[in-house]
């Protein structure tokens, strides 16, 4: 016997419609390159993104179409989100900071009709415009006095557009499982391979994403996505936060300026920001050295690699603000797994409190994971075993873009059983905390033994001088890998590599301690802000530890 419920579809443009209804006087904060402070409402929001429905008709493009994005966060990639998902089209963000070939060729392979970019974007695709034979309109996000002057053809000025249509838009209705956005994964191996959500896994998601356990989102809060728009659609935040009404701040351009990051997050009153480790160092570092305050920051959300346990401890205690340390991928949505303490564990204080607080967090339901040994065979939730992270649900990503969806066959992220491999090598303890030991091409092979690189990395930061640091497996001739760690040291200090090698003797078990120490100005760092370590590898693949 089937159930007696109305099949309503799940389709974004049903949160766009409940938010304009019900929090029509929220606020949306931005920083953008044309205006250092804009500042609206959601019901002027919604306004435009309508009229912006009416533009992406205008220029011819329909149903399925993929409309690309060169965007950072802010209010007008916010109504593209929605004016493009809402019609039925797919929004494709893309990161602006990739190598120029590599936006030419998830351009092109996307077959994005129409792309929408930033003033700052403009110099790039002036020089990509031949390779994006597939494009027939770009439209600048700016207004008329900002409009650069251009060589290109079929450009556009996305204020004059937007004035040019009517504020009225019938928002279509479809299936739930139509594609709504798509992202790029940034592929260490061959090229970006293209992640394709829907409308039905993005609103689970962030039904999954507002739970209090989880990223938590409500209409008293303030939040800052710091994690860009076009890395997994800034964590689904710009879903989430709209759903529940939060008022939102976005940093545009400036989302590493930690002078800027500082005014909002004051004057604003942000309740809550995300973003990876490396900002929350350059904002921890700015606050420390400034004297500054943020009161009003009552947690920070920490992702896509692995957050030192310095980050954690200095904004508890220096700060009063609570660090939730979440996981995920751009093929699941990104959540996984988020950190909150469960009322079981309420009791736990201080070293256990933040040992619990640097692993990577709890499963959320509606993502199953495990862990599973070389035979596939599932390992037990004790916190000593660690293996490959596998998971599945649905937002859960079941095939890229163009390629095979077969699980099991080549190109496909599902294997066989049904479940996707993370490339991730996880522990998780018997109370479901699940920590990431490393990824699966990070890990260190010494002799027989897995070293895990985060745990070294995680050693050496806390280290007063050391600002940054990375692990790296190189050549060794008798245990076939050995780690090498490459330290950024404090600007002004003097560390030496006996004084860091000694510290770290003293923290870590002996197969760990790096064999040798490497100190420069800069560490590498990937489009996405993460540890560049195919970078680092490349920079060292002659690198030979003296005997
Ligand atoms: P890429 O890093 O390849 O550009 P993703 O943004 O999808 O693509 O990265 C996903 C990976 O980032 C995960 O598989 C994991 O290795 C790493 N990651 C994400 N969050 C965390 C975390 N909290 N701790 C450790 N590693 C993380």
């Amino acid at each position: 016997m089937q159930g007696l419920m109305m099949n309503s579809q799940l389709l974004i443009s049903g949160i766009l419609q409940f938010a304009e209804r019900n929090y029509p006087n929220q606020e949306i904060v931005s920083v953008t390159a044309d205006n250092p402070y804009h500042r609206y409402t959601y019901k002027d929001c919604f306004k435009r993104t309508r009229q912006l429905a009416n533009v992406l008709a205008t220029l011819g493009a329909t149903f399925g179409d993929r409309i690309g994005t060169l965007a950072w966060n802010d209010y007008r990639h916010l109504e593209l989100y929605y004016a493009v998902s809402g019609s039925g089209m797919i929004c494709h963000t893309i990161n602006p900071k990739l190598y120029p070939e590599q936006i030419a060729y998830i351009i092109n392979h996307a077959h994005d009709k129409v792309l929408f970019v930033d003033l700052l974007v403009m110099p790039l695709i002036e020089k990509l415009q031949e390779h994006l034979s597939q494009v027939e309109s770009i439209v600048v996000m700016t207004d008329q006095a900002h409009m650069p002057q251009t060589s290109l053809t079929n450009v556009f000025c996305y204020e004059t557009l937007l004035a040019g249509e009517p504020d009225t838009f019938s928002w279509p209705d479809f299936s739930e499982n139509t594609a709504s956005s798509m992202c790029y994964t940034s592929g260490t191996t061959g090229h970006p391979k293209g992640v394709l959500y829907s409308h039905r896994s993005t609103l689970l998601h962030s039904f999954a994403s507002a739970l209090p356990d989880c990223l938590g989102s409500s209409s008293t809060e303030v939040c800052m996505p710091i994690v860009p728009m076009f890395h997994v659609n800034a964590w689904g935040l710009p879903y989430t936060n709209v759903m529940t009404g939060t008022k939102l701040v976005f940093p545009g351009p400036k989302m590493i300026d930690p002078t800027v990051l500082h005014t909002l997050i004051t004057k604003e009153n942000v309740t809550c920001s995300a973003g990876v480790p490396t900002i929350w160092m350059v904002l921890l570092d700015y606050l420390d050295k400034s004297g500054l305050k943020v009161p009003s920051l009552n947690r920070v959300i920490s992702g896509g690699a692995a957050c030192p346990r310095s980050i954690v401890e200095r904004f508890e205690r220096d700060y009063d603000t609570a660090l939730v340390q979440a996981w995920g991928m751009t093929e699941t949505s990104p959540l996984g797994t988020a950190f909150h303490i469960k009322g079981t564990n309420r009791d736990l204080e201080g070293e256990a409190l933040t040992d619990l607080k640097c692993k990577q967090g709890r499963g959320v339901f509606g993502v199953e994971m495990k862990i599973v040994d070389e035979n596939n065979q599932e390992l037990p939730w004790d916190g000593e075993a660690f293996g490959a992270l596998k998971v599945r649900g649905p937002w859960v990503c079941s095939g890229y873009y163009g390629m095979s969806h077969t699980p099991g066959a080549e190109g496909c992220p599902v294997e066989e059983d049904g479940w996707m491999n993370t490339g991730d090598v996880a522990t998780i303890d018997a109370e479901g905390y699940m920590q990431i030991t490393d990824r699966t091409k990070d890990v260190i092979k010494s002799g027989g033994e897995w070293v895990s690189s985060i745990d070294i990395e995680n050693a050496a930061v806390t280290h007063p001088k050391v600002a940054e640091a990375a692990a790296i497996g190189r050549y060794h001739p008798k245990w076939t890998e050995r780690p090498l760690l490459v330290v950024v040291p404090r600007p002004d200090t003097d560390l030496s590599k006996d004084e860091l090698m000694d510290y770290l003797k003293a923290k870590l078990p002996k197969v760990s301690v790096p064999d040798d120490i490497q100190f420069q100005e800069q560490i590498p760092h990937t489009a996405t802000g993460k540890i560049n370590k195919l970078g680092l590898r490349k920079q060292y693949e002659n690198y030979q530890f003296s005997e």
